[in-house]
């Protein structure tokens, strides 16, 4: 099958390399050098323009910011839409906004081209083993189409609704993770500061109901260790909480927590800058209490 990727990102890159194995693949990536080595490397074509990566594919995959980047990259005589053919399947990949796909299935409709919104979870480490969970909205017969293609990097690929509920489904799930992060970040300084071992902090913690992805993995892994690595950016994460906030808004529940939990997390981007790491609040949290969490 002729495959086009648009997106070679942190977690784009690994989820194409599996792609490669197995379809015809084209990949465009604003920064062309990235796509022309990741040709080179995996036996892949590179595209000059992202309608040319969309010509002749059966399925186009987006892995990209924001949605905006993705309603951005279609418009134009070089865009997406240009090139896509009717007929075509669009699978966005990107943690998008439900109501921005909403949009953008109405659009690519006009043109005969199905939509599903499909963003992913399970980190890079997820996207190398091919063991990400993909969360997809659209209709049946779209996600039939998506399913074996997703499969190349998916491992649960469930459908969960209509174009957008995917994305929802998402943005819920990070706002979780974030709410998470800071909450572990403000125990375990406050437990260091009392005078408890962080090790064996975290292995209590990992022993009883308080217990998280946050506690099991990103703290020993990252915080522990005092290695930051940059694998999803804060950015993005704050980016996440933010349609979690509007879809809650939308659907009519209150959510105080998710509120505060987004404005922390803003300010955080707003004193760590675009390119920290999500896990990196936790250091900012360390900064401000006067405390480090290692051991
Ligand atoms: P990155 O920031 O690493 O990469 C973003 C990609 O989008 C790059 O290919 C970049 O191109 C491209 N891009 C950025 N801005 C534009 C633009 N204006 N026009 C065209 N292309 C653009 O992001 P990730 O790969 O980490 O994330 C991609 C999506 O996946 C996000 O929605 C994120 O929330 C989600 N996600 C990420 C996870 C992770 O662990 N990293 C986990 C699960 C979901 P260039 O190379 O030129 O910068």
């Amino acid at each position: 099958m002729r495959v086009g990727f648009i997106g070679l990102g942190a977690i784009g890159a690994p989820m194409a390399a599996h792609l490669a194995k197995q379809e015809s693949l084209t990949v465009w990536n604003r920064t062309g050098a990235r796509a022309t080595e990741f040709a080179a490397l995996h036996g892949a074509h590179a595209a000059a323009t992202p309608r040319q990566a969309a010509t002749e594919a059966e399925v186009v995959i987006t892995c990209l910011p924001t949605s905006r980047e993705v309603e951005s990259l279609l418009d134009g005589p070089d865009g997406l839409e240009a090139g896509l053919e009717r007929g075509a399947l669009f699978i966005d990949c990107t943690s998008g906004d439900p109501g921005a796909s909403r949009r953008i299935a109405q659009r690519l409709a006009r043109r005969g081209v199905a939509f599903v919104d499909a963003p992913v979870s399970g980190g890079v480490s997820g996207a190398e083993a091919g063991t990400l969970t993909v969360m997809v909205g659209g209709d049946e017969e779209s996600f039939a189409r998506a399913r074996p293609v997703l499969s190349a990097f998916g491992k649960r690929i469930e459908h969960l609704g209509p174009v957008g509920a995917g994305h929802a489904m998402k943005a819920v799930n990070n706002a979780l993770l974030a709410v998470n992060l800071i909450a572990v970040g403000e125990a375990l300084a406050a437990l260091v500061k009392a005078g408890v071992l962080a090790r064996t902090a975290v292995e209590v913690l990992n022993a009883s109901s308080g217990r998280s992805f946050v506690s099991e993995t990103l703290v020993p892994e990252r915080v522990l260790t005092g290695r930051w690595p940059r694998t999803f950016r804060l950015a993005l994460l704050d980016k996440d909480v933010r349609i979690a906030r509007s879809f809650l808004k939308d659907a009519g529940v209150e959510g105080p927590v998710l509120e505060l939990a987004g404005q922390l997390l803003s300010q955080a981007r707003a004193e760590l800058g675009e390119t920290a790491d999500h896990a990196e609040v936790i250091r900012l949290i360390e900064r401000r209490a006067g405390v480090e969490i290692r051991g």
